[in-house]
């Protein structure tokens, strides 16, 4: 059944092999089912076969699969690109289509190095984006992203990046200083970075608007990215904001950034956009960007052979139309708060629980060898990896985080349930990952800590 040729698996073996799916359940090819409490990798927000978007994927193929874009627009595209539009954060009128997220990060940095160029300003050539983030991991998206783990072999990375803290309260903010005041001296930080490589030499600061995969969800504190905005504006630098992982509704609105009250030049979407269907992402730009390449050179020199795919156009369009007729925003809103509860039931006096953070429904739960120092464990004991076969044991898929990350190590879980979750479903996946949590500390010697 598992061919010994698929290099992706290769340190893998033992997967087992998913055949179905329903709703927020998986089941693989012995029978066993699993509640899929990541949606794979904060994808599948709508869960699993759902009939609205099958049905519009399947009249797409019937229809016409795929014409290139060099010779033709489809009627699904256009359309697709008018509901994303419509829903933009304010200014943001154009759409660039891409087949995922690494592709998305791309076309916005090359955007971004672009339109300088365009309005003559080539010297700023520096990108600055945030340590513990994930980008992607084609180079670009690589050299931005601010795992060292993920980038070390693969030095010297294409571009020139300078790193500064994520906003990490439950670990960063000092004692003596409010939310606000630690979202300010980041803000400071990142002035210092700009002004030690040159305000007029910057071409972005690149941000997960929401940390996702790397840490185990970061959260903003309030007026961070607002604090961030009006320094991009005084030095002309472009914001770039990645909502690959956080974005399309997972939050609780349709793109996180909304919740900051700020709006970002570029913005990079895709996971929840075809949410599992088809692989598909976008970049939202800004008008002003859009309109110097018209102007200038007349094109932004890019593409992809499967941009704007029909079948996958069809798919998010599918997708989009559901979370709008079914009131899904609202409904993630209100799913949060209950997830929310059940968390803090179920590990608010939970000795190795840190922090449980999130929004809507993307949550983070950090694990701690003590509570009140938030000692990490020993990394070398992969907990977040031990965790995750412990889960799948349970029946309960999560997507785990950890090992060292620039100098700090740590263990994190990722959850990310599809939208059209029941109570009743948080509630057994929060009992499964008690259990799994539980199970995999007992097998742990207790003083191994980092
Ligand atoms: N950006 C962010 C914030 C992500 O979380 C990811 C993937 O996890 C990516 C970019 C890369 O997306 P993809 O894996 O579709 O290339």
């Amino acid at each position: 059944m598992q061919s010994s040729h698929v290099f992706h698996r290769q340190l893998l073996q033992d997967m087992p092999v998913a055949v179905s799916g329903k709703g927020i359940t998986l089941t693989d090819s012995q029978g066993k089912t699993y509640l899929d409490a990541s949606g794979g990798a904060a994808v599948s927000c709508l869960g699993h076969g759902h009939p609205d978007v099958i049905a519009a994927m399947h009249a797409q193929l019937d229809q016409l699969a795929y014409a290139h874009t060099s010779f033709f627009t489809t009627a699904v595209a256009e359309e697709l690109a008018d509901t994303l539009i419509d829903t933009a954060p304010q200014g943001m009128s154009n759409v660039y289509f891409v087949s995922g997220g690494s592709e998305a990060v791309e076309a916005a940095l090359k955007m971004a190095r672009q339109y300088f160029v365009e309005i003559g300003q080539p010297q700023r050539e520096h990108f600055i984006a945030r340590r513990q983030s994930y980008h992607g991991n084609t180079l670009g998206a690589l050299a931005v992203g601010g795992n060292a783990w993920r980038r070390e072999q693969f030095k010297p990375l294409l571009i020139e990046v300078e790193h500064v803290s994520p906003c990490y309260e439950y670990r960063d903010k000092r004692a003596d200083e409010t939310a606000e005041q630690y979202g300010q001296r980041l803000v400071a930080e990142l002035e210092a970075a700009i002004e030690r490589l040159g305000g007029d030499k910057v071409i972005a600061f690149v941000a997960e608007t929401v940390g996702g995969a790397t840490a185990g969800v970061l959260t903003p504190v309030p007026g961070y990215f607002k604090g961030v905005r009006e320094l991009c504006d005084r030095h002309g630098i472009l914001l770039i904001l990645d909502e690959v992982m956080c974005g399309m509704g997972r939050t609780g609105t349709l793109h996180a950034c909304e919740q900051e009250g700020v709006v970002p030049d570029l913005l990079t979407i895709a996971k929840g956009l075809g949410g599992g269907y088809q692989p598909i992402g976008a970049v939202l730009a800004q008008n002003r960007i859009v309109e110097t390449f018209r102007k200038g050179s007349g094109l932004f020199q890019h593409g992809h052979t499967y941009l704007g795919h029909a079948v996958a156009c069809a798919a998010a369009l599918a997708v989009q139309r559901v979370i709008q007729r079914d009131g899904l925003l609202a409904q993630v809103r209100e799913r949060g708060a209950q997830l929310q509860a059940l968390f803090q039931d179920a590990f608010g006096e939970h000795p190795h629980v840190g922090d449980v953070r999130g929004r809507g429904l993307f949550w983070g739960v950090e694990l701690v060898a003590d509570r009140a120092s938030k000692q990490w464990f020993d990394p070398e004991l992969k907990l977040h990896a031990r965790l995750k076969r412990a889960a799948m044991a349970e029946g309960l898929m999560v997507y785990p985080a950890g090992g060292s990350v620039d100098g700090r190590c740590g263990d994190h879980i990722l959850l990310a349930p599809p939208f059209i979750s029941t109570p009743d479903e948080l509630a057994q996946i929060v009992h499964r990952l008690r259990t799994a949590i539980d199970k995999t500390l007992a097998g742990v010697p207790k003083l191994a800590t980092a």
